[in-house]
């Protein structure tokens, strides 16, 4: 098993073949750039693309490519090759400094929300050295970020990187008041991907899955997740070579896949990596899902990645596990010391806080179209955001809140003076799978995300609010020192502990009782994607986004717009599908069923006089019924989505989507379902949930 280490990392330019392939001292203010954040000058980038070029060649490249994330959240790539010819009719390999850290995709079809005019299209995509380049498919993939001209970011990993300047800066200043000084403080992110694997074939009968990437149609399967068979049950045959062969692809990305098992839901498996910075944690995260896809078809296999493949059994999610270290200390550790308990619960206060402040806007980085199936259906948390902290930590905030004396799990009583912190051990914090942002021990589990996400977004969002938690607190504490910084640092987390402590909840999230309660201690719940988004554009949003220089208020509308018409053009298609797959694949099977049954009926009679076919007849009733029934609710869906789309204001739009139109869809969903369980099997004209979930 000498593999993994033969192939690990195979594929990228990491350090370790920097430091083999580069002069020492470029090699050196290379690091500086990646570690510190500092500039880097052409000279320098000449001789780093040089050796770049040469590894690639050397591995198979033939192209390079500028990696980025326009704000359509997946990845984009323009391969160029390194060809170069030498006016003899002969070629050269070339790329120059400049190339990679420059490039000029013409961007004017990605999705900018106004922020670059047509007739402006160009954007430039720059190195984002911090990120590893890699080969993949003879391609030299280097991670960029994506601008306008104008300056402004165009893309997911711009407002990332700047946020995770914004707490590496905060964070020191916290850090300094406890005398410690560390280099770069780093948020990192491990992510769990979930995913369905079915088979191509039925993939390929089925509209629904090819446009939309969701069944809108489908009952409910004999068996369900009920049996709990499916999780981490034994991984079959074909699903097991497609991980083998997603594993050994990842290791040799570097990308350090760790964990692969079934979920809970027929079909559906996860993966999670170990974790690692957050600009990284998420090119890996965008990797993998790219890798998922297309790896699949080598097995006649398609990986779907939609929140919601299958209504009635669980849903996709993508785990964002958060925490914030520098070198090896994370600083949601609880530590062995009392000063170490001190620091950690200055930034799990820090943490309260800006997940209390931005509850809203943490919900909005979620809120998908996708996701609204999601959130709230009782297998992933509700559309409220709140904290779960575990018995023994919730104890202590409890404990500090109201001023009185700690008594740990092992019945000793502690008093809360910062010298007799109690140790509590990491084991103490039970899981409560409820909850939408858990602590785990050492991290918080962030667990809204839907599978298809791109975590840019909720991690820029987590940075910048806590940067402005440990600002408020590094501003409370200037000057102070020793003693007198302990007892203010201490009344400073019990003060703002008893401001926050509404967002933690321990109990059931899936509970009937706990949106009632949410809404009696004011905390949001913004059940669609229509309700969450606006809060992107809330004043308290743009102005942290400014205070931390992560997004300007232009680019912050610009997002939202984004974001908006993402939402109203998908929904725009999965009513357009699920009307086409009505009328032109569901009722012509349907009706040739009734006929069917019809000419069953005049047979029968036929055959000999006076037979009873009042059972035929109460078949031929219910199919020509659900007919009825499907062409009302068709109309009724056709009516409300000419309306929409006639709506010119984009927000008015969503609203009536999320509103009006998905109750109107389920209703054409449930009359379409109620005559798959009536017709023929061999006459159903698409593979159904039975057939698809439970042979791959
Ligand atoms: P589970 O939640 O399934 O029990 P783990 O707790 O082992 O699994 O980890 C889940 C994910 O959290 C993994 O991707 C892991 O690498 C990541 N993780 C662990 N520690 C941290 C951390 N300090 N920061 C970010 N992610 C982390
Ligand atoms: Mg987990």
């Amino acid at each position: 098993m000498s593999k993994i280490p033969e192939i690990y990392g195979s594929m990228v330019f990491n350090e370790h073949t920097m430091q083999e392939r580069l002069p020492s001292a470029t090699y050196k203010d290379l690091m500086k750039t990646i570690q510190k954040g500092e500039p880097l000058n052409l000279e320098v980038a000449n001789v780093v693309a040089h050796a770049m070029k040469e590894w690639a060649i050397e591995k198979g490249a033939t192209h390079y490519t500028h990696w980025f994330q326009p704000l359509s959240g997946i990845t984009s790539e323009k391969h160029d090759s390194f060809l170069d010819p030498t006016g003899d009719g002969r070629a050269i390999m070339s790329f120059s400094g400049k190339e990679l850290i420059q490039g000029e995709p013409d961007a004017s079809s990605f999705p900018s929300g106004g922020l670059r005019a047509t007739f402006e299209a160009r954007g430039y995509t720059a190195w984002d050295p911090t990120s590893y380049a890699f080969i993949k498919d003879e391609v030299l993939c280097i991670p960029t970020a994506f601008c306008s001209y104008t300056g402004e970011a165009l893309d997911k990993k711009t407002p990332l990187l700047r946020s995770m300047s914004a707490i590496d800066e905060q964070a020191k200043r916290v850090l300094a008041l406890f005398g410690e000084h560390v280099d770069r403080v780093i948020p990192t992110v491990g992510a769990e991907q979930e995913y369905f694997l079915i088979s191509e074939k039925d993939y390929a009968k089925r509209s629904d899955l090819i446009m939309t990437g969701r069944t809108l149609f489908g009952y409910s399967p004999l068996k369900g997740q009920e049996l709990e068979e499916h999780y981490f049950g034994a991984i079959r045959p074909t699903v097991n070579e497609f991980m083998k062969e997603l594993d050994s692809e990842l290791w040799k990305l570097g990308v350090s896949a760790k964990t692969k098992h079934n979920e809970v839901a027929p079909a559906q498996h996860e993966l999670a990596p170990l974790f690692t910075n957050a600009n990284r944690a998420i090119d890996e995260n965008l990797l993998t899902m790219e890798k998922m896809r297309l790896l699949a078809s080598h097995h006649g296999l398609v990986c779907l990645q939609h929140e919601k493949p299958f209504d009635g059994i669980n849903g996709s999610g993508k785990h964002n596990n958060w925490s914030i270290s520098a070198g090896k200390t994370n600083f949601l550790d609880p530590g062995e010391t009392p000063m170490d308990n001190l620091r950690f619960l200055v930034f799990l206060t820090g943490v309260i806080q800006a997940v209390d402040d931005y509850q809203e806007l943490l919900r909005m980085t979620v809120a998908s179209a996708g996701n609204d199936h999601r959130l709230g259906a009782n297998e992933a948390p509700p559309a409220i955001v709140s904290i779960f902290l575990g018995d023994e930590l919730g104890a202590i905030v409890d404990a500090l809140v109201d001023d009185h004396e700690y008594t740990s799990a092992e019945k000793v009583a502690v008093d809360l003076g910062v010298s007799v912190l109690p140790n509590f051990l990491k084991d103490n914090t039970d899981r409560n799978r409820t909850s939408p942002f858990a602590f785990t021990g050492n991290k918080f589990e962030f667990r809204m995300p839907g599978s298809a996400v791109n975590l840019a977004d909720c991690n820029m969002v987590l940075n910048t609010a806590m940067a402005k938690s440990l600002k408020d607190f590094a501003d409370a504490m200037e000057g102070k020192t020793g003693e007198e910084f302990e007892s203010a640092a201490i009344a400073y987390i019990k003060e703002t502990l008893k401001k926050h402590q509404r967002i933690i909840f321990n109990g059931n999230g899936y509970s009937d009782e706990w949106p009632a309660e949410a809404e009696r201690r004011g905390l949001a719940n913004n059940r669609t994607t229509a309700d969450a988004l606006p809060a992107y554009v809330a004043p308290e949003s743009i102005k942290l986004f400014e205070e931390f220089n992560v997004l300007s208020e232009v680019e912050v509308r610009s997002r939202y717009e984004v974001k908006l018409e993402k939402y109203t053009k998908l929904m725009n298609i999965e009513v357009r599908t699920m009307k086409r797959m009505t009328r032109r694949t569901y009722l012509p099977a349907i009706n040739k069923y009734a006929t069917l049954v019809a000419n069953e009926i005049n047979e029968l009679k036929s055959a000999a006089a006076g037979i009873d076919t009042s059972v035929q007849d109460e078949l031929l009733k219910k199919v020509t019924d659900g007919i009825k029934e499907i062409n009302a609710a068709l109309n009724d869906l056709h009516e409300a989505h000419l309306e929409a789309r006639a709506i010119a204001d984009e927000q008015e739009k969503a609203n009536k989507y999320a509103h009006e139109i998905v109750p109107k869809m389920e209703r054409l969903r449930a009359g379409v379902d109620a005559m798959e369980c009536v017709v023929a099997h061999d006459l159903w004209p698409v593979p159904t949930y039975n057939d698809i979930l439970f042979y791959c």
